[in-house]
């Protein structure tokens, strides 16, 4: 077996059990295989295994890697988890089942003019701020409401919240206020939990965690 394979089978087994343990979850969070950087001969094995999501960064590299793959395998999930930037946004959401960066109302109102040139509808996140740091993008935590309603005021898809909080932290905090901004939004799905943390992720009620080098292996 190919160890992207073992990798990942290793990790589904302990989100099972971390979920097993959660009282208040509803159902098993996905685990989406973060391949950014990876050729597709290194995620190959991976989507041969039936895998179904994938995350990616970049827009570009991702319609390189998965147009072709995409066509071949029709049940493929994919994600975007970096930044969009406005002129991307129609090779995005033609790519994209799902978009974890909705971080501006700028980027709405182009995601909503482009869904009605294309006739489709994306599922959406809205990325917070959750560290409230300068350098990351996101919403901060005191507009989030407010730009919600902004984006059911589109009727854009907005499915959940999605967090990066500080690196070297305790992240446990965040996700707690995560689950907290979540739950009052009434929101179904909550994208955080990366490979160092997506066991606190799922105790605090993750539906989503991106995880990439406990799977495919450290990037250079
Ligand atoms: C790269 C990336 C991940 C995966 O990070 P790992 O530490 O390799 O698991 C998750 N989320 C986002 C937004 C990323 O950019």
């Amino acid at each position: 077996m190919h160890i992207t394979v073992e990798n990942l089978l290793k990790i589904k087994e302990k989100v099972k059990a971390k979920f097993d343990l959660n009282k208040n979850s509803i159902k098993l969070p996905e685990i989406i295989a973060v391949s950014k950087t990876f050729k597709i001969n290194h995620i190959l094995p991976v989507i041969d295994q039936g895998h179904i999501h994938y995350g990616e960064n970049k827009v570009q590299e991702a319609a390189e890697k998965w147009t072709n793959l995409k066509k071949e395998n029709k049940n493929i999930k994919l994600h975007l988890i970096g930044r969009l930037q406005t002129n991307k946004v129609k090779l995005a959401l033609s790519l994209f089942d799902y978009i974890h960066s909705l971080d501006s109302k700028k980027l709405a109102d182009k995601i909503f003019n482009i869904q009605q040139q294309l006739n489709l509808k994306t599922k959406l996140f809205i990325q917070v701020n959750i560290g409230n740091e300068d350098q990351k993008s996101g919403i901060s935590k005191n507009d989030v409401h407010d730009f919600y309603n902004y984006c059911k005021s589109l009727k854009l898809d907005v499915i959940g919240l999605m967090c990066i909080p500080p690196f070297n932290e305790d992240t446990k905090k965040y996700f707690e206020e995560m689950d907290v901004l979540n739950e009052k939004l009434n929101l179904d799905e909550l994208s955080m939990g990366m490979s160092s943390d997506y066991l606190e992720a799922i105790e605090n009620n993750a539906t989503f965690v991106r995880i990439g080098s406990s799977i495919f292996g450290q990037r250079s």
